[in-house]
């Protein structure tokens, strides 16, 4: 895999702060808001989010849809829906990178060159942070990697709420950088 990983950045804080082209928000499958970073996303871009949500109908699980940011810095609020953790034997990783991929889809047909994305599915859906993180930076990767170098996006910030989700992320990076570094020096891809 070609080496994206200077294309993903860790920071730690309030992603409704974010002034860049799209944030991703994890929303629940009716799309007409709920608690955590959803609540916070619509509170911060206004009613009006609300209102450019409910003629979408919903959204399933792994998938997205995109709105305007409204009253946000971000120019655009991209819907994705991540699993609910049942233990990890229901597909969760699956529909997990699903839902990183379905939003970077959409971001790229979009022409967002900077998205921002919080830990989807580690808040209420309870996905163990680690393993979430880990799912996230190789879907984001993979992605990057599969596309030509000066195609969109260009960067992509995770934007991790607490100390211990930026640790999980950072952890995941490093990890990955690792794994790559290894199958450079073994002349494998
Ligand atoms: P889910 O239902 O997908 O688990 P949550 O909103 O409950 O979604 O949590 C997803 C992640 O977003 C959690 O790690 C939570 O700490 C984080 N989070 C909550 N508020 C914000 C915010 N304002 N900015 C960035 N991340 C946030």
């Amino acid at each position: 895999m070609r080496n994206v990983l200077h294309h993903i950045h860790v920071v730690q804080g309030d992603i409704t702060r974010e002034a860049v082209d799209a944030i991703v928000n994890a929303a629940n499958s009716s799309l007409l808001g709920g608690g955590g970073v959803d609540g916070a996303i619509h509170a911060a871009a206004g009613p009006e989010l609300l209102e450019a949500c409910r003629p979408l109908g919903g959204c399933p699980t792994g998938g997205a849809c995109i709105t305007p940011g409204f009253r946000l810095p971000a120019r655009y609020v991209i819907h994705t829906v991540g699993p609910v953790w049942h233990g990890g034997f229901e597909g969760e990783p699956q529909l997990l990178a699903s839902a990183y991929r379905s939003s970077l889809l959409l971001a790229a047909d979009n022409a967002c060159r900077v998205v921002a994305f919080p830990a989807i599915s580690t808040g209420v859906y309870g996905y163990p942070a680690d393993m979430a993180a880990t799912v996230a930076v190789r879907t984001i990767a993979e992605f990057l990697a599969e596309r030509p170098e000066d195609s969109l996006p260009q960067e992509i910030r995770l934007v991790c709420f607490s100390d211990a989700s930026r640790q999980a992320h950072e952890n995941a990076l490093q990890r990955l950088r690792e794994k790559l570094r290894a199958q450079d020096e073994s002349g494998t891809c």
